[in-house]
């Protein structure tokens, strides 16, 4: 499916296909392709074909059937749906039937969206590969034998496949920009607190962000139009009016300030390098005044991040004990035995590693040397881009220091694998918007994502930037 948001809607009004149709086809089409990929975990076809036929009966009625109007969605596997399985990636929920939806979702289908079904995810969403899911990993539609990256990697690859128009994601490290990056699509992590995180399965509370993928950045502009905003099913959700992305987008960038952190460039893959130094060319060639920036605590910043995502994932995994939700240990004896045996069976290796982590920087005597720590560090990471802000209009770096590596290549080495977020995490810990762009290919043609980062609530910057580039690589 080649289709984007605007086109759809062009195509619906003019009478040339209905949702239901298109309904129809994109589930024909991602049931056929999943196979390759396993990137979707559950297919929702009584949903899909009710909502279609929903916006079909207000085309019909000469009625608005909504900015996203027969757009076939899917919804990563970390976000609730009411009555249609959400498993986390994890054991732990496998048969779980949410009894609600995320208010994300519910604001797609009010906008005449069409979610299509669920996609695979890191276990909890804790990963950069896709390979800590409980039902396999998903494989790269640019290059089989490579991971899509991860959290969000199913989010990605069926955007990159063409199974679906739009996905949504969910980022707390980097996992919605990382896979974006690696499957040659767009990616958007907003500000935090602009979209809400109510239905969101809680990894890390501070930096869990829902945001889009699509293969435009018009579309994400338009998608994240839909689900922005004050939500009072969430106190973190905040009031700022959202602006018309979309009316923004005018492709003309000349004059802005771009800064290029000098930190984002040590460790870099060559390869990588040569794409991403390509693409602030073109920026330069648009009319953007380029300036070297200094964001001195980026070094500090995976080690700050996995204390605090681990302390809040130790404390947020606490409520899967078998009692509520789903699985529960048939073989124990007293209660104490069953919440332990319930949580070695359902828990994953990464999760697990996790909760160890996170306990152990939260416990009396390590709580001062390490979380507090990292909380000071966090507030030196959003003071390097408060700072930067004050020169620049937006900024832009590499998205991961490689391209798609192979499945199999880093699972033994959380250690490196952790270390691949380093430009990710950043953008999480000030809380500032932040997206994956396509910038090229390296030259064993795999995809890699410029970032471009804007400052809280500037996602208009950040979309112009993006939009311009893009208008101008794909043209
Ligand atoms: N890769 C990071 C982690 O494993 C980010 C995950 C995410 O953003 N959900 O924690």
């Amino acid at each position: 499916m080649k289709q984007t948001v605007d086109s759809i809607r062009t195509d619906l009004l003019a009478k040339k296909t209905s949702a239901e149709e298109i309904a129809h086809e994109a589930l024909k089409y991602a049931e056929a392709e999943n196979p390759k990929t396993n990137a979707y975990l559950t297919f929702s076809p009584e949903r899909a074909l009710a909502a279609a036929k929903a916006v079909d009966q207000k085309i019909a009625a000469g009625e608005d059937p909504g900015p996203l109007a027969g757009v076939p969605i899917a919804v990563k596997d970390v976000i609730l749906t009411r009555g249609l399985r959400t498993t986390c990636g994890s054991r732990m929920l496998e048969t779980y039937i949410p009894p609600y939806d995320a208010t994300a979702v519910i604001r797609i289908e009010q906008a005449g969206g069409v979610i299509i079904g669920k996609t695979n995810c890191d276990e909890f969403a804790m990963g950069s590969s896709n390979e800590n899911s409980a039902f396999g990993p998903v494989r790269n539609p640019v290059a089989l034998d490579r991971v899509p990256g991860g959290s969000s990697g199913g989010s990605a690859a069926v955007v990159a496949q063409g199974t679906a128009v739009l996905s949504l994601g969910s980022d707390t490290g980097g996992s919605i920009r990382q896979p974006a990056s690696f499957c040659g699509v767009t990616g958007v992590t907003p500000t935090y607190g602009r979209v809400s995180r109510y239905g969101l399965t809680a990894f890390a509370s501070s930096l869990d962000h829902i945001g889009p993928f699509s293969r435009t950045v018009r579309d994400s502009a338009r998608l994240l139009q839909v689900m922005a905003g004050r939500d009072e099913m969430d106190s973190t959700s905040a009031f700022a009016p959202v602006p018309d992305y979309v009316a923004a987008l005018d492709g003309n960038i000349k004059g802005m300030k771009i800064g290029i952190p000098k930190e984002f460039f040590d460790g870099l893959a060559s390869d990588t390098g040569g794409v991403i130094q390509a693409a602030i060319q073109t920026l330069q060639k648009l009319g953007c005044e380029i300036r070297e920036i200094r964001l001195p605590h980026t070094a500090y910043a995976v080690g700050c991040y996995y204390i605090i995502c681990t302390a809040e994932a130790s404390s947020n995994l606490a409520r899967y004990d078998g009692v509520r939700y789903t699985r529960r240990s048939e073989s124990a004896g007293t209660l104490q035995e069953m919440y332990r045996k319930t949580r070695d069976e359902g828990f994953g290796a990464e999760c697990k590693r996790r909760i160890m982590l996170g306990t152990y920087v939260l416990s009396s005597g390590y709580y001062d040397a390490y979380y507090l720590k990292a909380q000071k560090v966090r507030a030196l990471v959003a003071q390097d881009y408060a700072q930067a802000f004050e020169q620049v209009d937006a900024i832009v770096g590499p998205v991961s220091p490689f391209p798609a590596f192979k499945l199999g290549e880093k699972v033994d080495d959380p250690t490196a694998m952790y270390l691949s977020d380093i430009y990710t995490v950043t953008g999480d810990l000030a809380g500032i918007p932040c997206m994956s762009v396509p910038a090229g290919n390296t030259p064993d043609g795999l995809p890699v994502g410029l970032q471009v980062l804007a400052n809280h609530f500037n996602e208009t910057a950040m979309f112009r930037v993006a939009d311009a580039f893009e208008k101008i690589s794909t043209t």
